[in-house]
């Protein structure tokens, strides 16, 4: 079945929210709001991200709540999770960034308890920021510490050193957060057993309650490809032996590992990255940024200038949007679920898609048999399986 594709104006926006009202998912969707700022580009990183100036963030944060406002209308049902990502958010400046936090719970009914996320990086995190955040609501935040050890991260083009990771999360308990997590990389270039096993230790010595630890990935025109050559990075062979040591190690320190690359404490794992994962609806906002409502998926062009320029004068800035069939929903939800140790039941597969499910059982048989998959009235994969999901799942879907 062709996917049904248009391009529309901001001007029949609203018109996206219209259809998407008239479905109100029954689950209630979380916000995503994108800070396309980074002071320098990461090595590796191929994310769309521009330099700020005061003037843009300004501009950006009045086309972010002009946006806001026009959803606000057509989204019924409370929210449950918000996330401030980027780029790097605090590049829009503290005022910003509460003034962004502020108009999200005014123009919301927000759930109980929502869980309010902001992604920060350790070298533009101190207290005043951390402080804001708290009292704007932001009750988790999510530092990107990748390594502990300096050389690592100088070879990756970051900006921090270890130090001030330790810092930036030293404060963000000082402050108040008990719900914080990190970001860790395995497969750096010149990364050894020694000293992931290094980092591990580190990390766990600050006791978050959420690791996220995803393996390096040389995309395509970044200063790493260009010099991939050269660079002396870990084979597959190794990356994998590295995917077992994290995987072990945090477990061994009480970490569930509920999903391929992120592992938390009982009770952390991230709600909000949860809905992707479970096909719960969610709103994206600026440029890049991808939605998931009313049956319908659709994103924003990937560039400040013309988002903020639609916003403010009616231009383009949608980028796609689709209907999604029910045979690509239920090919998404058998690849999302597996990403989890949750995994699926087969009597909610055959309950959403009405498929027959017994070529797909067969397979993951052979899996288990493999020690790659397992059953216990849900299927799922094992540590062993994650390694190989890309193979295993496209075999499934
Ligand atoms: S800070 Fe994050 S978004 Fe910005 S360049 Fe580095 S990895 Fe990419």
């Amino acid at each position: 079945m062709s996917k049904r594709k248009e391009r529309i104006r901001i001007g029949q926006g609203p018109r996206i929210y219209r259809k998407a009202s008239a479905e109100q998912p029954e689950k209630l969707p979380g916000l995503y709001l994108h800070i396309p700022f980074c002071r320098r580009k990461c090595d590796y990183c191929d994310f769309y991200s521009v330099a700020a100036t005061d003037d843009k963030a300004r501009q950006y944060t009045q086309a972010l709540i002009a946006h806001l406002e026009e959803a606000a209308g057509i989204v019924h049902s409370q929210i449950e999770t918000v996330y401030i990502g980027g780029g790097t958010p605090a590049m829009l400046g503290i005022k910003n960034l509460s003034l962004l936090l502020g108009t999200v719970r005014k123009l919301f009914k927000l759930a109980a308890n929502p869980e309010i996320t902001v992604e920060l990086n350790p070298e533009s995190t101190d207290k005043a920021l951390l402080k804001s955040l708290k009292k704007a609501g932001c009750n988790r935040i999510s530092i990107g510490i990748q390594s502990a050890v300096d050389d690592e991260l100088k070879r990756l083009g970051r900006l921090h050193s270890f130090e001030d990771a330790k810092k930036a999360f030293k404060i963000a308990r000082e402050v108040g957060f008990k719900n914080i997590s990190v970001d860790l990389m395995y497969g750096i270039e010149g990364q050894t057993a020694d000293s992931l096993a290094y980092s591990l230790s580190e990390i766990l010595s600050l006791d978050p309650e959420h690791i996220s630890c995803y393996g390096l990935k040389v995309e395509e025109n970044t200063p790493l490809w260009r010099r991939r050559e050269k660079a002396e990075l870990p084979d597959d062979d190794a990356q994998a032996v590295f995917y077992e040591t994290v995987c072990e190690t945090l477990g061994r320190a009480g970490y569930t590992h509920y999903e391929i690359s992120n592992f938390a404490k009982p009770g952390y794992a991230s709600r909000h990255n949860l809905k992707y994962w479970r096909l719960e609806p969610y709103l994206g906002f600026g440029p890049g940024a991808h939605s998931d409502f009313g049956s319908r998926r659709f994103s924003y062009v990937r560039s400040v200038d013309a988002y903020i320029e639609g916003i403010k004068n009616g231009g383009e800035i949608i980028d796609y949007m689709e209907d999604v069939p029910q045979k690509e929903r239920a090919a998404e939800y058998l690849m999302l679920r597996l990403r989890l140790s949750e995994g699926f039941a087969p009597s909610e597969y055959m309950r959403l898609f009405s498929k027959n499910f017994e070529p797909i059982e067969a397979k993951l048989r052979e899996y288990e048999e493999q020690g790659l998959a397992r059953y216990d009235g849900r299927w799922a994969l094992t540590t062993k399986g994650f390694l190989l999901s890309n193979s295993i799942i496209s075999s499934l879907i």
